[in-house]
């Protein structure tokens, strides 16, 4: 069998100023048909070549490429990166089968469903009878458009995302059962009419992971059961399809996928308040911070509301600037965008020691820039870190400066959330013996800074990503959503446990 990948993801921020274009998804990984390799997507390439000779299957994979998180999309650059990617499917034909493994949040100027009409486009060139199979992040805005173009859409478990080969895998076994026609794969969708933020990594949301699981065949549940996927849906996405959304893949039963999509949205219902993640005030972290006895591990700060991998600008001072304010040092922050500082340094060179202003250059939610006395302790002319599945994100000439009073900063060229312990370790900084480490990510960086914290703090920062779900200001999505009403199904449809 002739197996089809491709991809085209980015997950969009429609309230951010700046606009998508062709540098972002050139910057952080570009594979193109004719002769393409990209570190950025080796592991899911080899982990498919795997399933392929595995199957004694041809894969034959088109134009793959993300883009760190930003506004829009330029229409034209999506309509361009489209169109390359359906050339690609048309000149790999026949294909028995294709995989897309997409983000589910891609928005470009005129196009709110990016990959609904995507999926739509491939199943015109592939016709009814080729499975399209479709992996997206769990944030994502699940369409009728979507839905319907495709005969499989499967979404990650966890967040962090720590199992995107894993679904990938679940896909890849599941389009082959169909395209072989063993099995025939009806969804059943339940909204939830929420929108909120989802952790996997403590309970409720561990157990409700281990219960998906649990329902499905392939993890000893009914075999009928396909795929379980619950898409918590991306907050800062203005489109009609934005809120939580629970899917079941069954095997030609409906009845039976649609019973335990709205058993397990109730489920979701149930648990509102407790998974509902209230950060907390910065003025409290750090005085839980300064409460520590000598000698603990170090606290791990979330400065979520300015994670790039949301479409924030990683920039912002507010935590740099109050620990300065409060005298607190021995802390290690990463990763500021700041291109300016980082050349400065890079010309400077290793022991340079100057007056640098860091950050707060890109708008009103960076806050102010910062002046500070550094030191140049480390210079990486292309300076990378660990993403899921082991491929190294480029952060782009980077820099460690310290100060006095003992803060530790890196600073990088390419805008990246923070993921592995490298970004720092890479460039020299011993983690451990820091008193806290302040990361610009939402929850990503937990599986890799979790093991070695006393304690994780998300704090409520201004920025892009606050978490302040009452009031983000949609036009496009309907205002009957949890917390904005605190029922959304009065007078708007049957509640969620009738059915
Ligand atoms: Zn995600």
């Amino acid at each position: 069998m002739r197996v089809f990948v491709a991809s085209i993801a980015t997950e969009t921020n429609t309230f951010a100023s700046l606009p998508t274009g062709l540098g972002g998804f050139e910057a952080m990984g570009m594979r193109r048909r004719a002769g393409g390799h990209s570190a950025a997507f080796a592991p899911v390439e080899a982990r498919l070549a795997q399933l392929a000779a595995a199957g004694a299957h041809e894969l034959v994979v088109g134009l793959m490429t993300f883009a760190q998180p930003l506004g829009p999309t330029v229409q034209a650059v999506w309509e361009a990166l489209r169109d390359e990617l359906l050339a690609d499917l048309r000149a790999s034909l026949p294909v028995q089968a294709v995989i897309l493994p997409l983000h589910g949040a891609m928005v470009a100027e005129a196009c709110d469903d990016c990959e609904g009409e995507l999926i739509e486009r491939v199943r015109a060139v592939v016709g009814p009878g080729v499975p399209i199979g479709v992996e997206l992040d769990l944030h994502c805005h699940v369409s009728e458009r979507m839905l319907t173009q495709a005969d499989l859409l499967v979404a990650y478990k966890e967040y962090p995302h720590t199992d995107v080969l894993e679904r990938l895998e679940e896909l890849w076994d599941l389009v082959i059962a169909t395209a072989e026609r063993r099995v025939r794969p009806v969804t059943a969708v339940a909204d939830c009419r929420m929108v909120s933020f989802w952790h996997t990594t403590r309970e409720p949301m561990t157990g409700f992971v281990r219960r998906m699981k649990a329902l499905e065949g392939r993890h000893g549940g009914d075999p009928r059961v396909l795929s379980v996927s619950f898409g918590h849906g991306f907050p800062w996405g203005d489109v009609a399809d934005n809120g939580a959304k629970v899917w079941v893949v069954a095997d030609g039963d409906h009845a039976l996928a649609a019973r335990l999509a709205a058993q397990l949205r109730a489920a979701v219902w149930d648990m509102r308040e407790q998974t509902h993640a209230a950060p907390v005030a910065l003025d409290s972290v750090l005085d839980a911070l300064q409460a520590l006895p000598v000698g603990s591990r170090p606290m791990v700060i979330a400065d979520r509301a300015d994670n790039a991998g949301g479409g924030a600008m990683s920039d912002s001072t507010f935590v740099l600037r109050r620990l300065i304010e409060r005298g607190i040092g021995d802390v290690a922050l990463g990763a500021f965008w700041d291109l300016g500082a980082v050349r400065c340094c890079r010309d400077a060179g290793v022991g340079a020691r100057f007056a640098l202003r860091v950050g707060g250059k890109c708008g009103p939610a960076s806050g102010e820039p910062v002046d500070l006395e550094v030191t140049v302790r480390a210079i990486a002319p292309a300076h990378t870190q660990r993403g899921f599945g082991g491929a190294p994100q480029p952060c782009g000439p980077s820099v460690w400066v310290s100060t006095s009073s003992g803060l530790d900063l890196v600073l990088v060229s390419e805008r990246q959330q923070v993921l592995g312990t490298d970004l720092f370790s890479g460039l020299g900084i011993d983690l451990r013996s820091r008193r806290a480490i302040v990361v610009k990510s939402s929850q990503h960086f937990h599986a890799e800074f979790a093991p070695l914290a006393s304690a994780v703090q998300y704090v409520d920062t201004p920025g892009l990503l606050r978490i302040d779900m009452e009031n983000l200001p949609f036009v496009k999505r309907s205002p009957h959503y949890w917390p904005r009403v605190p029922d959304p199904w009065k007078g708007h449809g049957a509640a969620p446990h009738g059915n």
